[in-house]
């Protein structure tokens, strides 16, 4: 085994990091850890320190770490087959079987998947199969897609465009221009309207409405919104919220993309978050919890009105001219089946629910009564903790001081991993699935601890 010190060395030299701060990084001020190993909640690093991950990585190892059966499916297939393409009509019986899995997991009148790599160029796909179909309905002009303030929908050139945070548009010449972003549906943010929570979801079905009426009904194509906002901040939306907004896209001939990235596969305690919200979908993009992250994978659900349009393209202009070479790994492919399998068999949906439940009542029982938090939200098993200067005013604090940041290294400290989201003084928690009440009580427990620590 490599020595620590050279691994850290190489690194340094040779690793570039992605979302880091890469002078920190040099100077050796920002987090370096080699993990090791990982084992339901919790993952080890190479010093043989212990971390209860309480973010599930990204919000994407649902099953938890170190399931054998996820990582013995892997290996049958790689040595049965690593790799075929899926172009021109070619599948394995991972990935065909994997499509009539997610299909008859999806809502109903979804039609057909179309498998990637990441959330990100799943996006990508859903943003040029709704261009292709506005063309082939003889709409050019129908091309601008609504995306949300705060919403993510990953980091390319059009994923990072639609996702509406600033770190991720900061110096990259994003957005382009066919993206357009209307009101975050963050009630907790906006006590400046002092609105009651229903009138707030009229306000965001109203700026909605406005932003149609300015652009032009023929002139949008789509709206993209996770159905909780997740590296936004952990947000539900307000009451009646997917409703209203559905009503308004319906009315103006709006595509609906749902992004359950990171809802999709039992993460609010539903098969999927569109379930969870009444939601009907044009198009769902899929990925981290379609394979709990043992292998990269994700897909693009396309619904019966848009397939049959999708067809009769094909028919007019030939083969559809979209593809990676990857779409349909079968590595990821059998990931996939055995995760979905694994998370049927250990009943993980409905433990996701009531181990939500149960910790979002644990963090209130430990923090709800300190003055700097302003806020403890959560669906299913997300959740979050807000930080205010002052809880009264909801007051922010200035951003030099890092709030976030310093409870979640204090976290750290304690042996817990929460995430400080990208925007604000929110401490985000997205715990695998297979979280006991024990590790609920633990987490919300040392938060308590570390924010004594920080505030
Ligand atoms: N959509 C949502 C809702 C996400 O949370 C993410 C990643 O966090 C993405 C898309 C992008 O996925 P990826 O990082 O796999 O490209």
């Amino acid at each position: 085994m490599l020595r620590n010190d050279m691994l850290e060395k190489w690194d340094r030299d040779s690793f570039f990091h992605p979302s880091t701060h890469l002078a920190e990084f040099a100077r050796g001020n920002a987090p370096q850890r080699v993990i090791r190993t990982g084992q339901g909640c919790h993952i080890e690093d190479r010093d043989g320190t212990r971390l209860l991950d309480a973010f599930a990585g990204l919000y994407c190892v649902n099953v938890g770490y170190g399931r054998t059966d996820i990582a013995d499916a892997i290996a049958e297939q790689a040595r049965e087959l690593a790799y075929y393409h899926a172009y021109v009509g070619h599948g394995t019986e991972a990935s065909i079987t994997l499509a009539q899995m997610v299909l008859d997991r999806a809502p109903e009148g979804m039609s057909k998947v179309y498998f990637g790599q990441s959330g990100s160029d799943a996006n990508e796909t859903n943003i040029k199969l709704v261009w292709y179909y506005n063309n082939i309905l003889g709409r050019p002009e129908k091309k601008k897609i609504i995306s949300r303030w705060r919403g993510y929908h990953g980091s390319g050139l059009m994923t990072g465009s639609l996702t509406g945070l600033e770190l991720f548009h900061k110096k990259f010449d994003l957005p382009l221009a066919q993206v357009i972003h209307t009101e975050a549906p963050y009630y907790y943010r906006r006590d400046d309207l002092d609105l009651s929570e229903e009138q707030f979801t009229d306000h965001c079905v109203a700026e909605l409405e406005a932003l149609i009426e300015r652009e032009g009904a023929d002139t949008i194509a789509a709206f993209i919104g996770e159905p909780v906002l997740g590296t936004g901040g952990i947000v539900p939306p307000p009451a009646g919220y997917w409703d209203k907004m559905q009503a308004v896209l319906k009315e103006h001939d709006i595509l609906l993309i749902v992004d359950e990235v990171v809802t999709g596969f039992g993460r609010l305690g539903t098969m999927m978050g569109s379930d969870h919200y009444g939601l009907k979908p044009d198009l769902i993009t899929i990925a981290k919890g379609l394979t709990s992250a043992y292998a990269p994978l994700s897909g693009s659900i396309v619904g019966e009105k848009m397939w049959k349009v999708l067809e009769k393209g094909t028919d007019e202009n030939g083969p559809i001219g979209h593809g990676w070479t990857y779409s349909a790994h079968p590595i990821g492919a059998a990931a996939g089946v055995a995760n979905l399998k694994l998370i049927d068999e250990l009943n993980l949906v409905q433990a996701a629910g009531d181990t939500g439940a149960y910790f979002q009542n644990a963090l209130k029982d430990a923090l709800g009564n300190h003055a700097k938090v302003g806020e403890i939200r959560g669906e299913g098993l997300m959740a979050a903790v807000e930080f205010v200067a002052d809880r009264d005013n909801r007051t922010f604090f200035d951003a030099s001081e890092k709030v976030g940041p310093r409870v979640a290294a204090a976290l750290l400290e304690h042996g817990v991993i929460g995430r400080a989201m990208p925007q604000g003084d929110i401490l985000g928690f997205a715990p695998p699935f297979c979280m006991t009440r024990e590790e609920a009580d633990e987490v919300a427990g040392k938060t308590a601890k570390a924010v004594a620590s920080v505030l």
